[in-house]
């Protein structure tokens, strides 16, 4: 019975695109949605998943493999620009409790010195002011 059904399935998948990584991406934003929809009683939120839902199914079963293709190409790009910029900051936040940026009070070059040090005498790579902070 569960070999057939499963048999059956496959043959429907025949041709069709499948999941990708922008589905599975709906697919969480979907989950999102009914979380956020379980606290903030507004229909917007259950249409939203509604029509997440759908643009997934629409997705995983069409026949335009070439199509989904080039969309889960473009989603992977934008992606991966996204979670680099996020780590990017991520990292700059991690360095501000280490380090403190300090600019350069005659030309205004940002100089990164490592936090308490105590007084130090900071000379800056630029314009070879020296200045003293505390760090
Ligand atoms: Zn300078």
């Amino acid at each position: 019975m569960l070999q057939k059904l499963r048999y059956k399935l496959a043959q429907f998948m025949v041709g069709r695109y499948g999941m990708d990584q922008l589905s599975q991406f709906i697919g969480w934003l979907c989950f999102v949605f009914i979380v956020i929809g379980f606290f903030v009683a507004r229909p917007v939120f259950s249409l939203l998943t509604l029509v997440l839902i759908l643009v997934m199914y629409f997705r995983v079963f069409s026949k335009n493999i070439s199509a989904r293709y080039a969309e889960n190409q473009k989603y992977l790009t934008y992606s991966a620009r996204v979670r680099g910029s996020l780590n990017k900051t991520k990292g700059r936040l991690l360095d501000l409790r280490t380090h403190h940026i300090y600019k350069c009070p005659s030309c205004g070059q940002k100089i990164r010195v490592p936090r308490g040090k105590g007084k130090i005498e900071i000379s800056c790579p630029k314009c070879r002011t020296k200045f003293i902070k505390n760090s």
